[in-house]
């Protein structure tokens, strides 16, 4: 067997030229979406994916508008800073690029985004509602990967699926969203003591560990289908996943790459949300 690629970058695009034209009718019914980015320090990682959104939001036609701070940022300033975004009506999606210095509160400040202009779908009042099955704003790797898996029509229904990875951007979230489509969910994590027994029986297997060739085929159950949403470098500085893809291409049924896999798609969900965002705001005028 030799899987199905899932190309995610075909869907993002796919999806960013349908967004594109969403966005131009939103423009000529006075709706501008704006995301403000809001990126701290000098972490090279942090700057490509920032560049990665904006270029995303110029070619959707967001307004993006990109605020660098150094990286002595007080917690205190940022707050401030926050709370100016929330009160500007002009902006409907803040996205605090993380991490942040190890001198600020993570936590204090996804809390302090108001839950309106929340767009990734990380603060307690945003997960609290994914978690009672409420709409709002979902996390946009998880939501990502569900588009993904929703595009090839595959079935999630009473299927075993595997997380491995419990963070609370990633595993938690893409679990959870699982169960919401009624999959049968299994976490796993670094104190899991049986885990090549539960990727055995994963129909859908879900890699977010940040581990160069975590799985490899032989572990997999043939015909599964296999999220890989790591992004590593390997010794020879190339972008590379969790899984070997070599191996588990010829076991799986769908398999996505990386790059060009769940990436993509990440960066399509942010758009999408701030689009919501903006329709939502103009709702409430
Ligand atoms: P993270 O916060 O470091 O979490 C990694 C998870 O892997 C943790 O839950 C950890 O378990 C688990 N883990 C580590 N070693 C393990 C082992 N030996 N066996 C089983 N589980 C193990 O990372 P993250 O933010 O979730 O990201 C995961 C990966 O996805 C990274 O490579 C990241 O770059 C990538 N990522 C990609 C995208 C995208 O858009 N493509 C977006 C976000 C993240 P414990 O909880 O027990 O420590």
């Amino acid at each position: 067997m030799v899987a199905e690629i899932i190309y995610g970058k075909d869907l993002a695009n796919g999806l960013r030229s349908d967004m594109k034209e969403e966005v131009y009718d939103l423009r000529q019914s006075g709706i501008v979406p704006k995301l403000t980015v809001v990126l701290i320090g000098e972490d090279p990682a942090s700057k490509s994916y920032v560049k990665g959104k904006q270029k995303a939001a110029d070619y959707v036609g967001v307004d993006s508008d990109l605020i660098e701070l150094p990286s002595e940022t007080t917690e205190k300033a940022l707050l401030e800073l926050i709370e100016k975004l929330n009160q500007d009506d002009t902006v409907n999606g803040i996205l605090v690029q993380l991490p942040l210095p190890k001198h600020i509160d993570e936590q204090k400040i996804i809390e302090a985004i108001t839950p309106s202009k929340d767009v990734d779908g990380f603060h307690p009042i945003s997960v609290g509602r994914m978690l009672t099955g409420k709409e709002t704003f979902l996390p946009c790797t998880p939501l990502g990967i569900i588009t993904m898996l929703k595009s090839k029509n595959i079935s999630l229904e009473g299927k075993h699926a595997v997380v491995i990875g419990r963070s609370n951007l990633v595993g938690k979230p893409v679990g959870q969203l699982l169960l919401n489509e009624n999959a049968t969910v299994t976490y796993c994590h670094s104190r899991t003591k049986n885990m090549d027994e539960l990727v055995k029986i994963a129909d859908i297997l879900i890699v977010a560990v940040g581990k160069e060739s975590f799985i490899h085929g032989d572990q997999i159950k043939k015909g599964a289908v296999v999220i890989d949403v790591g992004v590593n470098r390997n010794e020879h500085g190339k972008l590379v996943g969790d899984v070997d893809f070599e191996s588990a291409k010829n076991k799986a049924s769908y398999i996505t790459p990386v790059p060009g896999g769940v990436g993509p798609m990440t960066i399509t969900m942010l758009m999408h949300n701030t689009i919501q965002s903006a329709k939502l705001a103009d709702a409430r005028r």
